[in-house]
């Protein structure tokens, strides 16, 4: 029976599970990482192509089960009884050095604290694949203008680039879930602009942009930088967050930085 506190909803559509692994397209030479496999909807197909596959799972009861039903992939299957959210990704590094290729249905109520721990990795990853919540794909790739741009979409691109796929009906799954669903790649990228030094600034920067989002950036931002300075790095104080670039962000950042 499905745990409504580990936030499972088991995949049930093949037609749909078809369609992720062709999106996901694992092959033998990829070491992949499953985050909540649940009762292993997406497990099998990726066990049969890829090379490896390590798994990620918090509910105490379904690693037995995973272990007798995938047995035949013992070699090249190992399953963590752990939390994701508090997983060190670098550690599946160790004795493999390949990048890491995620992939998950994620627990929609840690789906986005579990993005940024996954960000915070993003080093260590060559891809990743998620099930969200529609509204959440939407958020993470929102431009610059659009209402739902805010921190999670910016600093899901400072790291990736961002690709909603195909959106996924409640029907799917078992419990049906009350919302749209939809699967999004996440591709870190090679080089990370030079912020990178100092991302806490970065990621401070644009909480308090966005405190309040109706608001200018003026007065969002006053207790770290005047409006004056603001102007004279090249930013309209007079601007609300949501007309910010990333860019324009990591240039406050990197003033703030600078004058520390
Ligand atoms: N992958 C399966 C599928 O598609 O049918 C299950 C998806 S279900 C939405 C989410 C899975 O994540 C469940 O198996 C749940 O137990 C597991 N889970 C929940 N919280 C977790 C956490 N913090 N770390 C790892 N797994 C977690």
């Amino acid at each position: 029976k499905a745990r409504k506190r580990f936030g499972q909803n088991f995949l049930q559509d093949q037609g749909i599970i078809r369609q992720i692994i062709r999106s996901i397209a694992p092959h033998p030479s990829d070491h992949m990482v499953e985050i909540g496999p649940g009762l292993g909807a997406l497990t099998e197909e990726i066990l049969s192509e890829a090379g490896a596959l390590d798994a990620i799972e918090l509910d105490r009861d379904l690693p037995p089960i995973l272990r007798t039903k995938f047995f035949r992939y013992e070699d090249k299957f190992r399953i963590f009884e752990a939390d994701a959210m508090k997983f060190d990704f670098n550690e599946l590094r160790q004795d493999d050095d390949r990048p890491l290729r995620i992939v998950g249905n994620l627990p929609y109520n840690i789906s986005t604290q579990l993005i940024f721990h996954l960000l915070s990795h993003a080093g260590d990853i060559l891809d990743m694949h998620f099930m969200l919540q529609k509204e959440v794909v939407d958020r993470l790739a929102a431009k610059p203008g659009d209402n739902n741009y805010g921190r999670l979409g910016i600093m899901a691109q400072y790291y990736c680039d961002v690709e909603p796929l195909f959106i996924v009906p409640p029907e799917a799954f078992d419990p049906i879930p009350k919302v749209d669903s939809a699967i999004v790649r996440l591709t870190p990228h090679k080089t990370l602009p030079h912020v990178a030094q100092d991302l806490t600034m970065l990621k401070r920067v644009v909480t308090t942009a966005f405190t309040q989002r109706r608001k200018t950036l003026r007065n969002n931002l006053k207790e770290l930088i005047s409006a004056d300075k603001l102007e004279e790095i090249g930013i309209d104080p007079t601007l609300r967050p949501e007309r910010l670039t990333i860019a324009d962000f990591i240039v406050i950042a990197d003033q703030l930085s600078s004058t520390q």
